[in-house]
């Protein structure tokens, strides 16, 4: 009889254990016994049953808020039944969305099976025979590097980690330095450093790539193996807090050590050594003895480039080598700030008590609102623009993502708890070539060159030394500025009143003045005096795109280059990042023959 999937199952909140994401409460066998029409929940025994996944849902259209289980059912511990309940089971359908017969092999997400299985079916296709280990250098310690460096190493790579900002324990006093001092080392921040970009962050773990494929759960369960908690497997919304992504990393950095990998920290590769169309190595500066730069080239038989895409200098840098870059859409705004407390009340109402600072039953609030509201008259290539919340942070901080004091732009973190007061996340409209032409901005870097514009308009509107230029909601719905009682913020460097009304384009304004009026009939409190707009939100995900081969990843200008992560604009976020690294990884190999070698 083997496995049967159960989804949809609801538990409501009072018969529910909460934050035990793997508990069969009695709550849940009644939802089972329920759905499988059998006749007695406590008959059910709950070792036959294991949760898959658990989500809250507090949607409006709901009665009530509950949770919401997809659990697997094992026909085969149930075979202890008495014989007239057993016959229950044993003439189960499937029921469409329900409940589902699923074959016993379930993808284990186990990447080192993974690399396994595909040694296998690899066979002996290989198209570069070399009989010494390939040397592979990865530009970037962000989730693509470490996946490409993890896959590379595990499969026998000579491998070289290259990264310009700093292992964690030292990034963290450079963040420290930047948020108490104001001091911004230029490459060691929110952007650059071991981990990449989302080291300081919410840690986030939700993805548009497909929650179930075998390639997600092995990015979820390699980050297990280095120490995130299990319940990430199974949360509907997983995310890690800045708090548990440091000791994950020292991990991780720690395994790639014990296979081999050089990390060099401090590192940043300023140049690509190219013959004949071909990368053979780097040009890099030692940025450690900051007196006294010391450049080197080193030899490479492959580049994987993981930069992420704040690394504005390696864009330019691949240009000089006439390589094709591609401008891509992207969105820009501002990021929103309200209570904490305010968000739970307006999606949990009476349940709102239930938070209790992230210690409670039910999850802090958060929201994810997406609205399309209409062009500019006349205009038949964007009559419409999705405006969309992004990278909400509940019970979070704002925190500064410049990586270059004349600019200023914006992002949210928060620890694992989401314990702070605060709720934020970004409003962004999306834009294009369209709009960065409408500014004179050409070329394949028109996309950065929008973006800049606007984070030194707002570095200039906040007034220097990283000073965030704020607005409250409601002013900013009515174009006009009130510079007293503004409410408080989670920003630590400081804020004071612009009109951000008057930062972008009208176009963009507008967009975001229809949205946010159509949320605050949605969510009732949204647009209020406490809701603080802060500016500037503009690396929502990369302005450019690196073409590169489907197959093998390999650049279509120069090869043994392989950009890889979102800087290349084939990812957005941790996990969809940290996928894109794992195929380069499996990618490399292939080329060099790694899974059917004895190296
Ligand atoms: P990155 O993580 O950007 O890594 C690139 C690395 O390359 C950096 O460490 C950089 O120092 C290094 N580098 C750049 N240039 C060079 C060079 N020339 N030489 C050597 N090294 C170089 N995503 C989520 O999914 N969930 C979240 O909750 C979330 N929160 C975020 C919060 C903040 C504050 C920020 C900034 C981002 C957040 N993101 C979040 C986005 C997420 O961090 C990125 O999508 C992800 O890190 C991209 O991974 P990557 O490996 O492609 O690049």
């Amino acid at each position: 009889q083997g496995i049967w999937r159960l989804s949809k199952l609801s538990v409501l909140v009072q018969d529910d254990p909460g934050k035990d994401f793997f508990a069969v409460s009695d709550g849940l066998l009644q939802a089972i016994a329920k759905l499988i029409e059998f006749p007695v929940a406590s008959m059910l025994p709950s070792e036959a049953f294991t949760v898959v996944r658990k989500s809250f849902d507090a949607r409006k259209t709901l009665k009530e808020p509950k949770f919401v289980y997809t659990v697997d059912m094992d026909v085969t511990q149930l075979l202890n039944l008495e014989p007239r309940t057993w016959d229950f089971i044993s003439h189960l359908e499937p029921k469409v969305g329900f409940i589902e017969h699923i074959p016993c092999e379930i993808v284990s997400g186990d990447l080192i099976k993974i690399i396994n299985d595909n040694k296998i079916t690899e066979g002996t296709s290989f198209k570069n025979p070399i009989l010494k280990k390939p040397k592979i250098a990865v530009v970037g310690s962000g989730p693509s590097g470490l996946f490409a460096s993890l896959v590379l190493a595990e499969l026998g790579a000579d491998v070289t980690l290259l990264e310009r900002g700093q292992a964690v324990e030292h990034r963290g006093r450079d963040i420290g330095a930047l948020v108490v001092r104001r001091i911004l080392d230029l490459e060691s921040n929110f952007c650059y450093g071991e981990g990449g970009a989302g080291t300081w962050s919410d840690g986030k773990l939700v993805t548009g790539i497909g929650r179930n494929s075998g390639s997600v759960l092995a990015v979820m369960k390699t980050l297990v193996h280095f120490g995130a908690p299990k319940n990430i497997l199974i949360d509907g919304k997983p995310h890690l807090g800045t708090d548990r992504l440091i000791p994950l990393l020292r991990n991780f950095r720690q395994h790639l050590q014990r296979l081999g990998v050089t990390i060099k920290f401090g590192t940043r590769v300023d140049d690509l050594l190219v013959e004949n169309s071909h990368v053979v190595g780097v040009k890099v500066s030692d940025l450690r003895d900051k007196l006294q730069l010391d450049c080197q080239k080193l030899g490479y038989d492959a580049v994987i480039l993981a930069v992420g895409h704040s690394a504005r200098d390696t864009y330019q840098m691949l240009l000089s080598h006439n390589m094709d870059l591609i401008p891509k859409d992207f969105a820009v705004g501002l990021r929103i700030e309200h209570p904490q407390e305010l968000i739970n009340r307006i999606q949990y109402s009476g349940l709102a008590t239930e938070v209790h600072s992230g210690r409670g039953k039910v999850p802090v609030a958060d929201y994810k609102v997406v609205k399309y509201v209409n062009g500019e008259d006349g205009d038949l290539d964007a009559t419409c623009r999705s405006c969309y919340s992004f990278c909400m942070c509940p019970g979070g901080q704002v925190v500064l993502t410049s990586t270059n004091p004349s600019e200023l732009c914006i992002n949210g973190m928060s620890f694992s708890r989401r314990a702070s007061k605060w709720a934020n996340a970004a409003l962004v409209v999306t834009v294009s070539t369209k709009d960065f032409n409408a500014l004179n901005f050409d070329g394949p870097l028109a996309g950065v060159e929008f973006q800049r514009e606007f984070e030194q308009k707002a570095a200039i509107m906040g007034g220097g030394n990283f000073v965030v230029p704020v607005q409250t909601v409601t002013d900013f719905l009515e174009n006009k500025l009130t510079v007293t009682s503004l409410p408080p913020s989670s920003y630590r460097l400081g804020v004071k009143a612009a009109s951000l009304h008057e930062l972008f384009p009208t176009l963009i304004t507008d967009a975001l003045q229809q949205s946010i009026s159509m949320l605050g009939k949605e969510l009732a409190g949204f647009i209020s005096k406490e809701a603080l707009l802060h500016g500037v939100e503009t690396r929502t995900s990369s302005p450019i795109q690196i073409p590169r081969s489907n197959d093998t990843c390999e650049s279509t200008c120069l090869k043994g280059l392989y950009p890889v992560g979102e800087g290349a604009g084939y990812a957005g976020g941790i996990v969809s990042a940290a996928v894109d690294g794992m195929y380069a990884g499996f990618a490399v190999a292939k080329e060099f023959n790694l899974f059917n070698s004895d190296i």
